[in-house]
């Protein structure tokens, strides 16, 4: 495991973080109801891989689920992380949407292996089906 660490803000820049992040693990992809709608892209990593460097008066919390708090930029709407505790899944962590990382080489990008879930139906050791995987 190669951590590294980026720098990553939302589009205005009142959000902004530092996380450790281990590229070749992934990211990923899922369908369930807000990933599919906001077109989730993301790393999860431990909380303390991830630092908020900004006042966090600076997001609304989006928590409707019970599991998951989707925190977005007041002023821009971007939302750049993710935070929750699932026990199935390894207990607390951090989602980190890759597309807000600002330092990151887009060859680096490009080649993190894309990890799909079905998170639609609660099966997450599946990928949702080839047609769907396109436009997540
Ligand atoms: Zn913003």
């Amino acid at each position: 495991m190669t951590t590294k660490t980026y720098a990553g803000s939302c589009h205005c820049g009142a959000v902004k973080f530092e996380a450790d992040i281990d590229l070749a693990e992934g990211g990923g992809r899922c369908n369930c109801s807000i990933c599919r709608k906001t077109r989730n892209w993301s790393a999860s990593i431990k909380p303390a891989a991830f630092r908020l460097l900004s006042d966090p008066a600076a997001t609304t919390d989006y928590f409707r689920n019970g599991a998951v708090h989707w925190p977005f930029c007041k002023t821009c709407g971007v939302r750049a992380y993710g935070h929750g505790d699932i026990p199935e899944v390894g207990g607390e962590f951090y989602s980190v949407q890759l597309a807000c990382l600002d330092d990151v080489d887009d060859e680096a990008l490009a080649a993190a292996p894309m990890r799909y879930a079905n998170g639609r139906d609660n099966d997450w050791w599946h990928e949702p089906s080839e047609a769907e995987k396109k436009f997540l």
